[in-house]
């Protein structure tokens, strides 16, 4: 069986080098907002481009500190795509704000810039852009609607460490981002962790006490805040790992190339892109009618694969003030969408396979 991601292959590349990382931590007796975390932070801000870089448990947290940071009253609203991973719409309203729905375009999977206008209130504050799969959304239009009616702009950076639009990485695309690190990610941890990066000082001041119990110097607090660090070790990780980021991306870069060119089924609609070396290929994600029963031949013929994500955000049982709206391109999208395996650590031949047994499905 193929599997959909093999987390134990993809560390042991740098096993070596994150044992070292680990004892490093464990021998300095200082295991809370220490020097790793401090590197880790400059360091990510250097390859995002951005000023400040504010290391956080995971990405939950990130999204969500942002908007606490930004201070808006609970009935404001945020734009979000209805596309997306539940997380970027709990983060809106597990910060008290009220998530507004905007359909994707149907080719990137990502939020139609089209179709924000008619969605803005006097109530909306923040448009947030998710950068799905691993492609950037397109920033050039959204920013310029933020601008235009005086919002701000966030970015779920989660499956986009790396990613680029017109010359700029993810991350430095808006006024704030949020990352996680979680295990899959591209850049991954051995565990949960996240970040904030942004150029706006006030706001990087106010996460960083944020994300601290509120509080700069101990035991005075300026802010409500909460416990959301980003763990030492979890840092000294990272710091390993994001010297290889740019090599895992060119990685998943060829083989997201080499589907693309030997992918031949007329049933299977393929990822489109626009140019595309600043995708990072989060995930590979292929779209058909009959979905369920392509995975099911996958699986028998010893293909993982995953559906992210089956049900849409506002069909969920946990949003059941949402669950009256109708979003036909985000339900056809959850209906239809099927991820294949994608990692840099998969042989040639295993992908090989994968499209060959995709082109001989004919049902
Ligand atoms: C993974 C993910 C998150 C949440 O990150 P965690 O670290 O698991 O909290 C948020 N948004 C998107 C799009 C994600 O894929």
């Amino acid at each position: 069986m193929l599997n959909f991601s093999d987390l134990k292959k993809l560390n042991v590349k740098y096993q070596s080098e994150i044992n070292e990382a680990i004892k490093k931590v464990a021998e300095s007796g200082w295991y809370i907002l220490g020097r790793e975390v401090e590197a880790f932070e400059e360091e990510f801000a250097e390859y995002c481009g951005v000023k400040h870089c504010i290391g956080v448990g995971n990405g939950l947290e990130a999204l969500s500190l942002i908007i606490k940071g930004y201070e808006f009253k609970e009935s404001d609203e945020v734009i979000v795509p209805a596309n997306t991973y539940i997380a970027s719409i709990l983060a809106v309203s597990t910060s008290g704000l009220t998530p507004v729905f905007v359909e994707p375009d149907i080719n990137t999977y990502n939020i139609d810039p089209e179709k924000i206008e008619e969605k803005i209130t006097e109530k909306t504050k923040i448009i947030m852009a998710v950068h799905l799969y691993g492609q950037a959304a397109k920033m050039d239009k959204i920013n310029e609607i933020a601008k235009k009616h005086n919002l701000k702009v966030i970015e779920d950076t989660a499956q986009a460490h790396g990613a680029v639009f017109e010359g700029k990485r993810a991350g430095n695309l808006s006024d704030a981002a949020g990352f996680s690190f979680y295990p899959t990610k591209n850049l991954g941890a051995l565990g949960d962790g996240g970040a904030i990066t942004t150029n706006d000082d006030e706001l990087a001041r106010k996460v960083r006490i944020l994300r601290n119990y509120g509080s700069k110097i101990k035991y005075v607090n300026l802010l409500k805040g909460t416990n959301s660090r980003l763990d030492e070790v979890q840092a000294a990780i990272l710091r390993v790992k994001l010297k290889y980021l740019d090599e895992d991306n060119q990685r998943r870069r060829k083989i997201a190339r080499y589907y693309l060119e030997n992918i031949t089924n007329e049933k299977i609609i393929l990822p489109q892109i626009k140019d595309e070396s600043p995708h990072v290929w989060h995930l590979f994600v292929i779209r058909t009618e009959k979905r369920d029963e392509l995975q099911e031949y996958l699986k028998n013929n010893g293909i993982q694969t995953l559906v992210h994500y089956p049900i849409p955000p506002h069909k969920q049982e946990a949003y059941k003030e949402y669950n009256h709206l109708t979003l036909p391109i985000t339900e056809k999208i959850h209906r239809e969408v099927l991820s294949i395996p994608i990692s840099p650590v998969m042989e040639d031949w295993q992908v090989k396979k994968v499209v060959e047994i995709i082109n001989s499905y004919d049902r």
